[in-house]
């Protein structure tokens, strides 16, 4: 079987968002799609082990950010190599809250969406939640697609993400997000010691290799 035709499924990478109580919180999916038009139903699945999954059923629905190309590492490393349940990510991100009171990124996406919650169902490690459009705005921006994060961005997927890949053995890799350098500024080792991780900002001193 070759997997790597799963690469050629077309997604996206989005920050689904939810409240807990009072308290806003997200994480980072790929797996959201429109699934009908009339009305306009959104689907995203979320790992159960993300603290978000549970704050989307408490909270009623979800928001879904729409990251473009130029969103920020730390946006990426923030909502998809932290828990929740112990981290503000929300502190250090510029957010707007939907009329719902969801969280919405201000910068580095080029639209976002507000779902109610309609149903769920569960799958063997996610949960696929669909929503009913209720709110939905664009801005400027390409949007970033799960291509254009692996392929020049050389970002990696957490362990909770549908599509995990396990790391190549021998690179050097961040511990936070599992980034690898490929050596294209020569060796790891020459780097200066202020180098830090293109995705997610962990100091070099911080990488591993196996
Ligand atoms: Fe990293």
């Amino acid at each position: 079987m070759d997997t790597m035709a799963l690469r050629n499924l077309s997604c996206g990478l989005f920050i689904a968002g939810a409240r807990d109580g009072g308290r806003l919180t997200g994480c980072t999916v790929n797996s959201v799609m429109q699934v009908t038009s009339d009305p306009v139903m959104i689907s995203v699945c979320v790992n159960h082990k993300n603290f978000t999954n549970q704050c989307i059923r408490d909270s009623g629905g979800f928001s879904v950010s729409i990251l473009s190309e130029d969103a920020a590492g730390e946006v990426i490393g923030v909502f998809g190599f932290h828990s929740g349940r112990d981290t503000d990510k929300f502190a250090s991100i510029p957010c707007d809250k939907t009329a719902m009171g969801f969280p919405v990124l201000r910068l580095g996406v080029c639209g976002w969406l507000e779902c109610s919650l309609e149903s769920f169902t569960e799958l063997p490690t996610h949960t696929m939640f669909i929503g009913r459009l209720t709110d939905a705005k664009t801005s400027p921006g390409s949007p970033m697609t799960y291509a254009y994060y692996h392929r020049v961005i050389k970002g990696k997927t957490p362990v909770n993400a549908p599509t995990y890949e396990k790391p190549l053995e021998g690179l050097w890799t961040c511990p936070l997000c599992g980034y690898q350098y490929d050596g294209s500024a020569g060796p790891f080792e020459g780097l200066p010691e202020s180098w830090t991780c293109p995705i997610c900002g962990q100091p070099k001193n911080a990488f591993r290799t196996s």
